[in-house]
């Protein structure tokens, strides 16, 4: 455990730079999510989205933003110029509190501390997942 929380400070930025975010305090809750929805708009094997406190959290370039409503209550927003993927929300129960990112967006060099990866059951077969992280059939929580 790191005793020095307020002084963390990530910065992360989508491809073309016209959204960027700052994180100042503790990023959580790393996960890989191996659902189609996830694929389908990372295109890409997988998503790793992480979490912090909305307090936390400061976006600019929200202009620049567009959003999908993948599934009933799921809002994916991602750049209009570049495509990438910036945030994921839902009206779930944590969603007044929590906000969720792209991690492979950050700048900041990150090391987590715990990884997880959710839906695995509908990974992509030619996929390999060897790695030694809990690994859920569905979402967790
Ligand atoms: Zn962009
Ligand atoms: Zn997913």
């Amino acid at each position: 455990m790191t005793t020095h929380l307020m002084s963390n400070q990530y910065h992360g930025s989508c491809q073309c730079g016209a959204v960027t975010f700052s994180i100042f305090g503790e990023i959580k809750a790393i996960t890989h999510c191996h659902c189609s929805m996830c694929r389908k708009s990372h295109s890409a094997v997988y998503a790793t989205y992480a979490a912090t406190l909305k307090d936390n959290f400061s976006l600019k370039g929200e202009e620049h933003l567009t959003a999908f409503s993948s599934s009933p209550g799921v809002i994916r927003r991602f750049c209009k110029h570049c495509g990438a993927s910036v945030q994921w929300l839902d009206s779930g129960k944590y969603s007044h509190e929590w906000v969720t990112f792209s991690l492979p967006l950050l700048d900041t060099p990150f090391t987590p501390s715990k990884q997880k990866h959710i839906y695995i059951n509908d990974k992509l077969v030619w996929l390999a997942v060897c790695d030694e992280h809990k690994k859920y059939p569905k979402g967790r929580g």
